[in-house]
């Protein structure tokens, strides 16, 4: 199985694995995050893949 990291929201500190719900892939291979739970957005952030 695949296993997406996860990222914790800076904004309402839930956790959220980083899948195509929550990811926008820019073209500069920069990537967005979008919080499902409050709507926070961040760029490039860091994850936690072990
Ligand atoms: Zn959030």
């Amino acid at each position: 199985m695949l296993e997406f990291p996860v990222v914790r929201c800076p904004s309402c500190n839930k956790e959220t694995e980083l899948d195509k719900r929550v990811i926008t892939a820019q073209s500069n291979q920069n990537i967005i995050f979008t919080c499902l739970f409050c709507g926070y957005m961040e760029r490039n952030i860091e994850t936690n893949k072990g």
